[in-house]
């Protein structure tokens, strides 16, 4: 198995890393912000410097395909999405359903 170096510990990088990780691989993350995290969700937002992520404090919407895959190969950070009152939202049920063909 390899090491691997990954650098930045945004979506992508830490989600590269974990998925290393569970294949065996060393991984090591290096992130350019200092502070790492402390404290509960309501103080992660309004307080962790995250100035290496321009969007960090605006909403974040998952597409299908990223939720698919996080939910089947990293099924621990979907449930932590899930506590920390991630929601889920059908952005194709608000397509008219002479578009859609309707929901049943
Ligand atoms: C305004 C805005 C809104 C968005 N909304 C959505 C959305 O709703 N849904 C969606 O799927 N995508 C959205 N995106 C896109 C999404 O945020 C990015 O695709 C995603 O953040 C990219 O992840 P990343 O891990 O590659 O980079 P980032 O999230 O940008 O993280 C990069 C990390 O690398 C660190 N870093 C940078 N340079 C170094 C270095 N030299 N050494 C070590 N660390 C370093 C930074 O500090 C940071 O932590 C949005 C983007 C923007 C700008």
């Amino acid at each position: 198995m390899a090491t691997v170096i990954v650098l930045g510990a945004g979506v992508v990088g830490l989600t590269t890393a974990m998925l290393l990780s569970k294949d065996g691989h060393d991984v090591v993350v290096l992130e350019r912000d200092a502070a790492g995290p402390d404290g509960d969700h309501d103080a992660l937002w309004s307080r962790w410097e995250r100035r290496g992520v321009n969007q960090f404090r605006l909403l974040h919407y998952f597409q299908p395909g990223f939720r698919a895959r996080l939910e089947r190969e990293l099924p621990a950070v979907a449930d932590s999405l899930d506590a920390a009152g991630a929601l889920r939202h059908n952005v194709m049920a608000l397509v008219p359903a002479q578009l859609s063909g309707g929901f049943s």
